[in-house]
């Protein structure tokens, strides 16, 4: 398994589990999936819009989230992620 670090945005985004729904259908997940941080063990609550660290790649990506991860807005709070894990936000929009 590939993993990428990275952050939230700090987006004002208030989707709420509209993103993780979207993702879910995106997915094909038809059951609520674990938190993508894999120090997580929480059941994902949020679609989470994060940014990869020291990449050239900004764009912006949905995974999902439990409430303690999704809602720590710390600059240096920076976590890893499975990289299938990722899905482009403009996929979802
Ligand atoms: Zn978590």
């Amino acid at each position: 398994m590939s993993a990428v670090k990275v952050k939230n945005l700090h987006s004002g985004d208030t989707g709420g589990k509209g993103w993780l729904r979207r993702w879910m259908e995106y997915k094909d997940y038809d059951t609520v999936p674990f938190c993508s941080n894999i120090s997580c063990i929480n059941e994902a609550v949020h679609g989470g819009h994060v940014i990869k660290v020291g990449n050239a790649d900004k764009r912006r990506y949905i995974v999902p989230l439990c409430a303690d991860c999704n809602e720590n807005k710390d600059d240096s709070f920076e976590f890893y992620v499975p990289e299938d894990d990722l899905v482009l936000l403009t996929d979802l929009s």
